[in-house]
């Protein structure tokens, strides 16, 4: 069962509660180089991308923000190192979220002013602590860098906030380390219902990244715990769009795709079976039905392993069957599978 957290809305898109999980990416472009920034987001608009981060480095960027934030549709979260001044500025020019440690911000003064700026737009911010940036004294109190003094930390950014009273508040605790980043989201679970933005931090390139960040955000999902996620990876970010909303509908966080099954293939494939499994990708993975259609290479055992499946081909010499939750509907040649398997998806 989910985690019941509370709810905060980021421009339309609403986090925690009982919205849907959604995912989130960073740009990699120089946020200063508008044009190539709202490509970049329109892009990962276009695969999915339910909320977009930026890097805030100074002056130039927060005012830049406006003009991005014209030519997009998902929120936009500004991500800010220290000064406060530029969290106030991607205020002013409409930015949807902050993602910056009330700690690291100075004096109360300046705090009050950017939660002053906040509250007036219903700006939520997003606290981060990151296993990398605990300080040394907190590391010495709790014996090292492990759920403890990472909680720790957040709790302190969050008293932070909480004394100013602001709690529009989304935290994250990440680790490159899976098993740590697991504790120490738990442990927050245990002690504060703000929404938990989940994630394992540099993660590392697409093909090690995706298999880390599936194991620690898929661990922690399947304990109820998470309310938006990245996925961190070193390369285009799209694929971490791509992998984060792979990551949702493989728990069944997410329909909106026809879920495709297929078997490793074995000695008793007699077709093409890896090339027609790529095909059925392509024709069939944009189509938006919640069904899951399997395709197997023999028709001994495929049918009834893929008994679940709503649809499915099971292959032979030349030819295929086309089954339908288990049960043979027809056979056809093998040139015909896929057009026949297209046309019963557009039956149901
Ligand atoms: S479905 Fe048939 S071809 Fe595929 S792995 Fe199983 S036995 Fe082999």
């Amino acid at each position: 069962m989910r985690r019941e957290s509370r709810e905060l809305l980021l421009g339309k898109v609403g986090v925690g509660g009982c919205h849907p999980i959604t995912v989130q990416s960073m740009t990699n472009t120089d946020t200063r180089d508008i044009e190539k920034t709202v490509i970049q987001i329109l892009e990962l608009e276009s695969q999915g991308c339910d909320i977009v981060r930026v890097a805030v480095p100074d002056m130039e960027a927060a005012q830049a923000i406006k003009k991005i934030k014209s030519r997009i549709n998902i929120p936009l979260i500004a991500d800010i190192h220290f000064d406060y001044r530029l969290a106030i500025e991607a205020v002013i020019n409409g930015v949807d979220g902050l993602r910056i440690n009330p700690g690291n911000i100075g004096s109360k003064d300046k705090v009050r002013e950017v939660v002053s700026a906040c509250k007036d737009r219903q700006i939520p911010i997003r606290i981060g602590v990151n296993s990398g940036s605990i300080k040394r004294e907190v590391i010495e109190k709790f014996n090292g860098i492990n759920e403890n003094s990472m909680v720790f930390s957040a709790l302190e950014h969050v008293r932070i906030l909480e004394e100013v009273n602001y709690n529009n508040i989304k935290i994250s605790l990440k680790a490159t380390d899976v098993a740590l980043t697991v504790n120490a989201y738990k442990k927050a679970a245990e002690v504060i219902d703000y929404p938990l933005h989940i994630g394992i931090t540099e993660a590392g390139t697409p093909w090690s990244g995706t298999i880390k960040s599936s194991i620690g955000i898929g661990s922690l999902l399947l304990m109820g715990i998470g309310d938006t996620i990245r996925v961190s990876l070193t390369g285009n970010p799209v694929e971490e769009v791509k992998v984060g909303k792979q990551i949702l509908r493989t728990l069944g966080l997410l329909k909106d795709k026809i879920e495709i099954i297929s078997c490793p293939t074995c000695g008793r494939t007699q077709i093409d079976l890896i090339n027609i499994v790529k095909q059925v990708e392509e024709r069939i993975g944009n189509i938006s039905k919640p069904i899951k259609v399997a395709i197997m290479g023999c028709a001994v055992n495929g049918p009834g392993e893929a008994r679940e499946a709503d649809l499915g081909i099971a292959g032979g010499a030349g030819c295929g069957l086309i089954f339908k939750k288990g049960q043979i509907i027809k056979k056809v040649e093998e040139d015909k599978l896929l057009d026949e398997l297209v046309n019963e998806i557009n039956k149901l």
